[in-house]
């Protein structure tokens, strides 16, 4: 007898080792968590940066303005859906801020890349992981797009928020922060390769795009990003660690996970782990 798939969307990935408690209780449980006006930002960003991509990929004439008015019906949508309490963003600087990223994005970045899709569909990818688990990774690839690069193919994925860009170590230059990406970019990559047939063989391009009032934007890149998912010969990969925890229906919790507050987590009020 076969069990029904475990469905993960490549979005959730990072977020079920994260805290796992949180991510039962949103998947499984579909407890509602909220969300602030800084997320709502990131949404509307996006959305210009889409609209402007969008056009450029199926060579139909699109202005930055044109994004800018993307960026801002959006904004306007997701009041309906934000919890203004959550950060301290006006309304109005977030209108500033988006202007001037869905600007920078498309007069500097998005030149740059070599989109050939953007927010593709993809098919389902059902993976047998043994003990009776199945997982099934889905979605399209959100606010992904497909670039080629040197005769390659890979994912180029926009990240907005607070932290998108942070400074360099070394150089104190600003880089896009890759941390905590690997897994959502790795899924994507093998839901391409599954839905296409073809391989990925450029490493993912992440645009950070800074929600503070900095507006900063920068570019770095992910190399290893499937090898995160699927593991090496000798260690095991996310995959497999997501198996475990659905093949035992044991979702462990992590009070120290930077999403363990009442902001971030459904589960908050409940959740006997936490301290009190
Ligand atoms: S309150 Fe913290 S530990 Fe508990 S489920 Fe939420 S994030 Fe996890």
């Amino acid at each position: 007898m076969s069990n029904a798939p475990f469905p993960i969307r490549a979005s959730s990935f990072a977020s079920l080792f994260s805290c796992a408690h949180r991510w039962e209780a949103i998947h499984i449980d579909k407890m509602r968590s909220r969300s602030g006006r800084r997320a709502g930002l990131g949404t509307a960003v996006h959305a210009g940066a889409a609209a402007y991509d969008i056009a450029r990929v199926n060579q139909e004439s699109i202005s930055v303005d044109e994004a800018c008015g993307v960026f801002m019906d959006e904004l306007s949508n997701q009041e309906e859906r934000i919890d203004p309490r959550i950060d301290d963003l006006s309304i109005k600087d977030a209108q500033v801020i988006g202007i001037k990223l869905v600007s920078e994005y498309c007069n500097h970045i998005a030149p740059k890349f070599n989109y050939v899709a953007v927010e593709m569909e993809t098919k389902p990818f059902d993976i047998n992981c043994g003990n009776g688990v199945t997982i099934r990774l889905t979605g399209t690839l959100d606010r992904a797009r497909i670039h080629s690069y040197q005769g390659g193919i890979g994912i180029a994925d926009i990240k907005t928020g607070k932290k998108a860009v942070i400074k360099d170590q070394k150089t104190g230059q600003p880089k896009a922060n890759i941390a905590g990406h690997g897994a959502q970019i790795g899924t994507y990559e093998l839901l391409y390769e599954y839905t296409t047939g073809e391989k990925i063989t450029a490493p993912a391009g992440i645009i950070g795009l800074s929600t503070e009032t900095s507006h900063l934007i920068a570019v770095d890149s992910i190399s290893n990003a499937k090898q995160i998912i699927t593991g090496t010969d000798i260690q095991p990969g996310l995959l497999e660690f997501a198996a475990d925890m659905f093949a035992s229906g044991k979702f462990p919790p992590n009070t120290k996970s930077m999403l363990c507050s009442e902001k971030y987590c459904p589960r908050w009020n409940s959740c006997v782990y936490r301290e009190r």
